[in-house]
């Protein structure tokens, strides 16, 4: 049998799974396989610097053929994993080629949810995923006019402030708060304050009923109180979806992602699932969660790597945590909290954008929300690290 470690994507969680696993002193062979034609590189610059032209595409980059060359990792890039064989434990690739496993992870990430509103097929929509995508956003600011977002969760409220030093911005969100799943009240409202002072619109509670355009090119969103707004063009985030396609074909356990165990092992023990594509058990939430964050993709890419080269001594149970940078305010979030989990304000000094917000359950703190406080958020790190580790049932 051969001793294949084969990770199907190469972003930010296949990459760290595969480097981690060679510093942990796995000695076969390790094969990092990505739809993408280029070197690993992490997404979050594209609606932040990488978008406003203050980060170049090297510094997105996360790794160099030389550092792949030198932990003798398999890189096939521009390569799709495009059916998978349990029984035989194989892989076949895009290029006609079949590798066979020892170890198989999937590191397939999400991709944006579609829209499905009339009209959602014209020119001038845009997502932001890749590289491609900012390039083409950043072309299309350059002529100017007003940009429509719709949607108003974090990335979107990112990319609004580089849009309007281009034209004027209006950001539609159906909820009756921006970032009302994810954030408390006090802290949701702050950036929407933040973003107000910019002149960034930001409405809340509406329909949209369609897209309107002309010549084949965006023109203008149609709301349901009969009301448009001018667009010259549209940035569409409206949530992502869990890329687990070719888990479920494979007949792996699926359900808004890949499903997977507190080893991050799928219904089939010799298959993992980290990064976006997988619903794991957190112990933070006490529920099976797909995460999408740095964070999250880089510790299950470690994690995994100690439990295929046996080294793991406890389940999954890194602290969750997360950042995003809007304009001159960084929002960090330490923990998970719920929509009806309680919001305490612990500290605010509005002329530094400065926020802190704890997040209660019964009584205990679960997340600490912080704007423009580093040293809060650390602190509310470590503390929440202090939760129980839960030892595996090692056999020998
Ligand atoms: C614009 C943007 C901004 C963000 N900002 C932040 C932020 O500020 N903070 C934060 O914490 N997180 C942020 N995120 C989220 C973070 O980038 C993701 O959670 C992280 O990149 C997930 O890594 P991943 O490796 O799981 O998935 P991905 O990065 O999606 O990588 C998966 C890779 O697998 C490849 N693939 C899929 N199927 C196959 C197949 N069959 N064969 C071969 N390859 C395949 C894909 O092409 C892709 O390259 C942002 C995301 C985006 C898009």
């Amino acid at each position: 049998m051969n001793n294949n470690v084969i990770i199907i994507g190469a972003g930010q969680a296949g990459l760290t799974a595969a480097m981690s696993l060679r510093d942990q002193g796995w000695t076969g062979p390790i094969h990092l396989i990505g739809a993408e034609d280029q070197l690993p590189y992490q997404r979050p610059p594209l609606s932040k610097g990488y978008l406003a032209g203050t980060e170049t595409a090297e510094e997105l980059t996360l790794t160099s053929v030389q550092a792949l060359t030198e932990h003798q990792i398999t890189p096939h890039f521009q390569t799709e994993v495009v059916n998978l064989d349990r029984a035989t434990k194989h892989v076949h690739l895009s290029d006609g080629s079949t590798l066979g496993y020892e170890w198989l992870i999937f590191a397939t990430g999400s991709k944006p949810r579609q829209l499905d509103i009339p009209g959602n097929d014209l020119d001038g929509i845009h997502a932001v995923r890749t590289p491609k995508d900012a390039d083409a956003l950043r072309a299309s600011f350059t002529q100017g006019g007003p940009t429509v977002f719709i949607g108003g969760g974090f990335l979107n409220l990112e990319v609004a402030i580089e849009a309007v030093h281009h034209g004027s911005v209006t950001v539609l969100e159906a909820a009756p708060q921006i970032l009302g799943r994810v954030l408390s009240r006090p802290a949701a409202n702050a950036l929407a304050d933040y973003h107000a002072s910019l002149d960034i619109d930001i409405r809340c509670g509406v329909t949209i009923e369609r897209i309107l355009g002309k010549n084949g090119h965006v023109t203008s969103v149609a709301l349901s109180d009969g009301s448009t707004i001018a667009a010259n063009r549209i940035v569409v985030s409206v949530g992502a979806i869990a890329r687990d396609e070719l888990a479920a074909h494979s007949g792996l356990e699926t359900a808004g992602g890949i499903i997977v165990d507190q080893q991050l092992r799928t219904s089939d023990p010799a298959v993992f699932a980290i990064g976006d594509c997988s619903v794991f058990p957190s112990v933070y939430a006490g529920a099976q969660m797909r995460v999408e964050s740095v964070q999250n993709a880089t510790d299950h890419g470690r994690y995994v790597a100690t439990v295929i080269t046996g080294s793991a001594r406890h389940h999954y149970q890194a602290v969750p945590w997360f950042w995003s940078t809007q304009g001159q305010r960084r929002l960090q979030i330490a923990g998970l909290a719920g929509p009806d989990d309680e919001a305490r304000i612990i500290e605010q000094d509005e002329s530094k954008g400065k926020l802190v917000v704890e997040r209660l359950r019964d009584g205990e703190v679960v997340a600490v929300e912080t704007i423009n406080a580093p040293g809060p958020h650390m602190k509310a790190r470590r503390a929440l690290a202090t939760l129980a580790a839960v030892p595996l049932q090692l056999t020998s």
